[in-house]
This record gives C-alpha cells, structure tokens and sequence, in this order.
C-alpha cells in the first residue's frame, strides 16, 4: 500500500547570474502506509525542496508525484491546493499555531474549513490530543503550554482532515533531548495507528535511527543511509 510515491523528480532554480542549481535529479521514494522514513541531509542540500514538491506546495520540472495512489501531475494550482489540504500534513520546527485560539480550536478550525461539523470536528481534535497525552490542555492557548505539548498540538493539527502524507521538518528541533524522545514517540503512535506515511526531516541521528529507514538526499538524489 503506497502512500507517497515520487519518481524521476527533478528540480531546478534559476540563480540569476550565479547560474542554475539543480537541487533535486531524479528522487525516487515509495512510502508504504504506517512507514516513518528519516530524511537527512546537509543544509542546502534540497530537503525543503523535496518536501514542498512531496506536499504539493510546489511543482517538479520532471517526473511524477503519487499520493495515496491519485497522480498529482500536471493539476491546476486550485486542484493541487484542494488536494494538499486533503491528503498531506505539515509539521515545522516551530509549532505555527494560531496563538488566539484554544489547542482544541487550532485542530478544529481546519476541519471546519474542510466542511466537516462542529461536533465531530470536537470530538476528532479531542480523540487526537487524547492519544498525544495532552488532552487536559484542549482549552489551553498555545502561549500557556510547553514546547513539547506546542509540538503534540501542532501534530494533531497536521492530522485533523486524515492525511495519506505527513511531513515534518525537524519536528523535535526546538526541543531539549528529553522532550525531543518523547515527542517522537507521540508522533510514532499517530503514524502507527492512522497508518498514513511519514517523512521526517531531522538532524538528530538517533531520531533516525528509531525510524523504519533512513535516507540520505546526495548530489539531487535519495540514497539509503547505513
Ligand atoms: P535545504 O532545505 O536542504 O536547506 P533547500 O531545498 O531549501 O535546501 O535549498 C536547496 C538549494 O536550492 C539551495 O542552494 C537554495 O539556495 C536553492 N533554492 C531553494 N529555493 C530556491 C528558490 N525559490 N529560488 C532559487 N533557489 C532556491
Ligand atoms: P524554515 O524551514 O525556513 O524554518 P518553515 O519550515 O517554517 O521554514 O517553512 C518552510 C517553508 O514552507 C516556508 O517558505 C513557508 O513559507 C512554507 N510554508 C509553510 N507552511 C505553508 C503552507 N501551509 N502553505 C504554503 N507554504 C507554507
């Protein structure tokens, strides 16, 4: 069951009168469902690329982009953009919520724009927290909780609308070890349980590690790390 498949993706940038770089020369990557692939790399090496394109927020020069079986080439900007909303989650180093609303609000809201009611948008975003180990701060804005829930919560919001993708860039990177290992293992359930696929970006070696594989962007392409 693949989630999330690229194949022969190319991406160029034009830097004006340094020239052109090719950041990205033909990635290929299957994900299966429940998978959780580390991605590292160098900065500067195309990993933002590789997740804007992965996501839909940005387009490849060449090759093809699969979610959830749908090829996503060659769709209108207002199609890519329903879609993403649809089928992928962010996840950033910093947490992005919404800070006048409520850790519950913040993974409601997004459903509601998806045209799913109130009520069960409550109770997912509620069920969500619960599984994260932060259900007692549903009610809290993001300004009174800690680094750690801040990062449970954003999850929760990635997973609201019941992605096939989740991507993060270096989701536990704010965080101290300790709470960095135990954020991983609330994202970890998420994954396992929803069954979507996820590739996290990060530079913690032994987050890596925890996961299904590791793989290495070099020279534009995706090469399995040892
Ligand atoms: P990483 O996330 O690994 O640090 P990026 O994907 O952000 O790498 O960038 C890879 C390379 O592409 C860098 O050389 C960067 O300067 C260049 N780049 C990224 N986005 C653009 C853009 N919009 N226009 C021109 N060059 C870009
Ligand atoms: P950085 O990796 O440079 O710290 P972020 O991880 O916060 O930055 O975001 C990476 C890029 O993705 C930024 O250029 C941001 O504008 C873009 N981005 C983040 N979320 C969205 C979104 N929902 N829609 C469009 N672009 C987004």
């Amino acid at each position: 069951d693949v989630m999330l498949c690229l194949s022969g993706v190319e991406k160029t940038y034009n830097k004006g009168e340094t020239g052109e770089v090719r950041v990205l020369a033909g990635v290929d990557l299957a994900l299966a469902r429940g998978e959780m692939v580390a991605l590292v790399a160098p900065s500067g090496a195309g990993k933002s690329t590789l997740l804007h394109i992965a996501g839909l927020l940005d387009t490849a020069d060449a090759g093809k982009v699969e979610i959830a079986g749908e090829d996503m080439t060659g769709l209108s900007d207002r199609r890519r953009t329903a879609l993403r909303r649809q089928e992928v989650g962010f996840v950033y180093q910093f947490h992005h919520l919404l800070p006048e609303f409520t850790a519950l609000e913040n993974i409601v809201l997004p459903q509601l724009a998806d045209g799913v009611a109130r009520k069960t948008a409550e109770e997912r975003a509620r069920g969500l927290l619960d599984q994260v180990g932060v259900g007692a701060r549903a009610g809290h804005r993001p300004s009174a909780m800690s680094g750690g829930e801040q990062q449970r919560v954003a999850f929760c919001r990635a997973l609201a609308n019941s992605p096939s993708v989740l991507l993060a860039d270096e989701p536990t990177g704010n965080l101290d070890p300790g709470t960095a290992d135990q954020v991983f293992g609330a994202l970890e359930g998420l994954v396992r349980d929803t069954g979507l696929a996820a590739l996290i970006a990060t530079h913690n070696l032994e987050l890596a590690a925890k996961m299904d594989r590791v793989l290495r962007l070099d020279q534009g392409r995706l090469v399995e790390a040892g």
